[in-house]
C-alpha cells in the first residue's frame, strides 16, 4: 500500500510517500518559495542521497507536478508508473464543526473545506490547492483529508465556547477549535503504545512546543481541551505568535497606534511571541544561545514562554481531575532540555519530577524522563503527523487492515 501525503502550505509542499505495509519511507522532500524567484524542489531518496531540482514553480500545481514526476522518474524515483500511488492523504487545518474524524475527499467535501476558508483563510486554501491539483493530475486516485482541528471535536461545549454573546457562536461558529489535533493524537497514543497503557485509563497532556505551540488535555483518549482556539494564535507563547492576551490590550493598541484589523493580525501573529519579546528571533535555539550570554530579553522570553507552559499544565491537570503522563514534543519539546527542566521545575506536588541525567541526554528520541518513582510519566515524544495522516488514508480508504 503505498500512501502520498501531502501537506501545502501558502508558498510549499511537504511530502513523503510510504509504503505502509513494510513501513518504509520511500521518499521525501519539499518544494519551496512557489510563486517566487528562486523556487526549487529537495528531494530526499530512502537511501538518504538528496537531489535539487531548480525551476519555475509559479504555484501549487506545478509543484506537485514536479512532485509526481520525480517520484516516478527513473533516475531519482521510486515507483515506475503514477498509478502505483494508491490514495494521497492532505494535512488540511480547518475542518470546521462538520469534520470530527479525517474524511475521504468527495464534492461536498471540497465545498466545505471551501466554506471554511473563512475560519482558516491562511491555512485551507493552500490546503485546497494540493487537493484541486491532484484531482486534475491523477483524478482516479482517492483522496483524504486530514484535519487539524478532528481531533479536539470531543470537547465539551463548556471548554469550546467563549463568554460572548451566544448569537455569536451560531452566526458566525465563534468557538474553540484547537489545532495540533494531528500531532496532540499522534504522541499521545504512542506514549500509551510505549507504557503499555490503554488510553481510555489515563489522563494525558501534550505540549507540542515548535514554532507553533498548542497544549492539550486528553482525557480516557479524547481531547477534552486545547490552548489554541478560533485561531491558532491563542494559548501559549509561540514564535511570532503572543498567545493569550487581554483583548482589552489589543483594542487600546490598535486605537493608539492606529492600525486596522488587519495590521493588528500581522502584529499578533507575526511580530509578538518570542521574536516581539526578544527583538532578536522567533528560533529558541537563538533565543536560548543570546540568553547564555546574558540577554536579558532573551531570559525574560524564556521565563515567560516556560510559565506559561506551566500554567496551562495545572490548569488542565485540574480540568482533568489529575494527570498521569506528561509529554512533550514539536522542534523546542523533542529537544530543548533546558526548558523541559523549567516547566516540570516545581511541579512535584502534581506527581511530576524529571530524571536530570535521563533528560539531559534526550533530544528527538523517545524516552521516559521522569524519575522511576515519579506519579507521572513525563515523556518525551517526537511528533509524526505525516505516518498519522498515511495511516488514516489507508483505513479510510482501504479499510483498517
Ligand atoms: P518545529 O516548528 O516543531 O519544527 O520547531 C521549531 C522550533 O524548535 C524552533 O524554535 C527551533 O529553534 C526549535 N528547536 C529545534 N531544535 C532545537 C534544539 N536542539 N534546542 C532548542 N530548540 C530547538
Amino acid at each position: 500500500m503505498k500512501i502520498l501525503v501531502i501537506n501545502c502550505g501558502s508558498s510549499s509542499i511537504k511530502y513523503q510517500f510510504y509504503s505502509l505495509s513494510e513501513s518504509r519511507i520511500l521518499a521525501k522532500g519539499i518544494v519551496e518559495k512557489i510563486g517566487m524567484k528562486g523556487s526549487f524542489l529537495k528531494h530526499e531518496k530512502e537511501s538518504g542521497q538528496k537531489v535539487l531540482f531548480e525551476g519555475e514553480i509559479l504555484d501549487h500545481k506545478i509543484g506537485i507536478e514536479y512532485i509526481l514526476g520525480v517520484l516516478s522518474s527513473e533516475k531519482h524515483g521510486c515507483i515506475s508508473s503514477l498509478d502505483e500511488i494508491n490514495a494521497v492523504g492532505h494535512r488540511v487545518v480547518h475542518g470546521g464543526e462538520e469534520f470530527s474524524t479525517s474524511a475521504l475527499i468527495t464534492d461536498e467535501v471540497i465545498l466545505a473545506l471551501e466554506k471554511f476558508i473563512e475560519l482558516a483563510p491562511l491555512h485551507n486554501p493552500p490546503n485546497l490547492r494540493g487537493i484541486y491539483a491532484i484531482k486534475a493530475l491523477i483524478p482516479e486516485i482517492p483522496q483524504v483529508a486530514v484535519f487539524d482541528t478532528a481531533f479536539h471535536h470531543t470537547m465539551p461545549q463548556h471548554a469550546f465556547m467563549y463568554a460572548i454573546p451566544y448569537a455569536l457562536y451560531k452566526k458566525y461558529g465563534i468557538r474553540r477549535y484547537g489545532f495540533h489535533g494531528t500531532s496532540h493524537r499522534y504522541v499521545s497514543s504512542r506514549a500509551c503504545e510505549i507504557l503499555g497503557v490503554d488510553p481510555k485509563t489515563v489522563k494525558v497532556i501534550t505540549c507540542h512546543l515548535g514554532n507553533g505551540a498548542s497544549a492539550c488535555a486528553i482525557k480516557y483518549g479524547e481531547s477534552v481541551d486545547t490552548s489554541m482556539g478560533f485561531t491558532p494564535l491563542e494559548g501559549l507563547i509561540m514564535g511570532t505568535r503572543s498567545g493569550d492576551i487581554d483583548m482589552g490590550a489589543v483594542s487600546y493598541i490598535m486605537d493608539k497606534e492606529k492600525i486596522g484589523t488587519k495590521s493588528a493580525s500581522i502584529l499578533f501573529n507575526k511580530h509578538s511571541g518570542l521574536l516581539g519579546i526578544t527583538g532578536i528571533s522567533s528560533d529558541s535555539r537563538e533565543i536560548l544561545a543570546a540568553a547564555d550570554k546574558g540577554d536579558e530579553r532573551c531570559i525574560l522570553a524564556i521565563e515567560m514562554f516556560n510559565y506559561r507552559i506551566k500554567k496551562y499544565i495545572g490548569a488542565y491537570a485540574a480540568a482533568m481531575g489529575g494527570v498521569d503522563v506528561l509529554i512533550f514534543t514539536g522542534g523546542i519539546g523533542e529537544n530543548s532540555v533546558s526548558t523541559r527542566v523549567s516547566v516540570c521545575k516545581d511541579l512535584e506536588f502534581l506527581g511530576i519530577e524529571i530524571d536530570q541525567e535521563i533528560n539531559a541526554g534526550i533530544r528527538g528520541e523517545e524516552r521516559i524522563i521522569s524519575k522511576e518513582g515519579s506519579k507521572v510519566k513525563v515523556m518525551v515524544v517526537p511528533t509524526n503527523e505525516e505516518l498519522m495522516i498515511a495511516i488514516d488514508t489507508q483505513n479510510i480508504v482501504y479499510g483498517k487492515e
